[in-house]
């Protein structure tokens, strides 16, 4: 097996797209069963945004069995002959934000790995999505729950799959603690503590530029917050509260959240008290806490390993690199209709961006929001 996927990693990109419908009609012929046919279906991405996180998932794709970087879209010429140097990609693989739309025509990508500041990725996954191609975005999904809709609308449209780049939506302790929950052995749940937070550096970074990252760390950190409380309790709030301080009001200008605390309420009663933050350090925190027992993680999102602890001991899962695990399951997805433990999809996304949008408005107002 591992030398078939070496040879498979080693195979020319031509040879890739010949191998697939070769491999078909030699299974009609020699009755090979479709699961080894699905195994040999390889996701060849192309990533839009070659920083510091698209560098990440690009270098934990060496190690996936069913997703290969084919392709780059950059800005950086410089990045990009890099890139095709280090990872063998083809001239005609690459492409600019100006000309990307063209690889419609290109049948050796079949999706793009979207890893640009958050305000670029509704127009650029859309893009994509009319090309043809399926979207991978990263969190946030889009800067507010309207142009994430958008998103899910034009990639429907299109007939192409949108999936999210959440992580530890495939995690193994995260999902050991989702099935402990989920079986009932926690009894039933009653509280949620998240704590999602680091100091930002560089002040010139977009991320502190509220056109490109359409707010500050409840955009990028916070949202962590909200998914883990989502998929821990594995219900939908109902209502947010959330009050905001600001300590340097340069530095977070306006649009740029610096500390935020806020509290979800769910339907079974429980609730959830988060702290999303870009002015302290090692925040990265998940507490649950049932009739029966009780989950902490800490950390709890960072790229591992995750270090989790419960009522009954430790949570000892292996670590793998998160990013490989989420290119295997997400070629699964695309490739053979795989449903994740814990949805990725668009939809997924949309729920995030509205509990941020209600955030946002409980800051403003003072008041409860309630979500629909
Ligand atoms: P970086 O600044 O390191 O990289 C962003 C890249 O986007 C740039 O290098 C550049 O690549 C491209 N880009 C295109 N337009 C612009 C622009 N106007 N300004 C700046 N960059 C631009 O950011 P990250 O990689 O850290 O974050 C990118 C996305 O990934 C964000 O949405 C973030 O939330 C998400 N992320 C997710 C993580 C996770 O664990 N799931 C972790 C970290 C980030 P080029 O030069 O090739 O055009």
């Amino acid at each position: 097996m591992k030398s078939r996927r070496v040879f498979l990693q080693k195979a020319s990109l031509s040879a890739l797209a010949i191998s697939i419908p070769s491999i078909a009609a030699l299974s009609a012929k020699n009755n090979l069963t479709e699961s080894i046919l699905k195994e040999d279906k390889i996701l060849r991405v192309a990533i839009m945004g070659l920083g510091s996180y698209g560098t990440r998932v690009a270098e934990a794709m060496q190690d996936s069995k069913r997703a290969k970087l084919v392709g780059v879209i950059s800005g950086t010429p410089s990045k990009v002959e890099t890139w095709k140097a280090k990872y063998g990609i083809p001239a005609e693989n690459c492409y600019n934000y100006e000309n990307f739309d063209d690889i419609k025509n290109n049948p050796s990508i079949d999706a793009v790995y979207v890893i640009t500041p958050n305000a670029l990725h509704k127009e650029q996954s859309i893009r994509v999505a009319k090309a043809g191609k399926h979207v991978i975005c990263e969190k946030p999904m889009a800067i507010n729950a309207k142009d994430g809709q958008e998103m899910v609308d034009a990639c429907k449209a299109a007939g192409v799959k949108l999936l999210i780049g959440y992580r530890m939506h495939f995690e193994a302790n995260t999902l050991e603690a989702i099935r402990m929950r989920k079986s009932g052995e926690l009894g039933e749940l009653k509280f949620f503590q998240g704590l999602s937070g680091f100091v930002i550096g560089d002040p010139t970074q977009w991320r502190l530029n509220p056109a490109l990252s359409g707010g500050g760390a409840m955009m990028d950190i916070g949202i962590y917050s909200i998914n883990g409380a989502r998929y821990m309790l594995g219900e939908e709030p109902i209502w947010v509260t959330a009050q905001e301080t600001k300590t340097d009001p340069v530095k977070f200008k306006d649009g740029i959240d610096e500390t935020i605390q806020f509290q979800m309420g769910f339907p079974s009663g429980a609730v959830a008290s988060c702290l999303s933050t870009y002015a302290m350090n090692g925040l990265d925190k998940f507490f649950l806490n049932g009739s029966k027992g009780w989950v902490e993680m800490q950390p709890s999102t960072g790229y591992g390993p995750i270090n989790g602890k419960t009522n009954k001991g430790p949570l000892e899962l292996p670590h793998v690199t998160h990013q490989t695990v989420q290119m295997d399951e997400m070629a699964a997805i695309i490739f053979d209709g795989k449903v994740p433990e814990v949805p990725v999809n668009g939809e997924e996304g949309v729920r995030d961006m509205k509990i941020i949008d209600a955030i946002f408005k409980a800051v403003k107002t003072g008041k409860k929001v309630m979500l629909s």
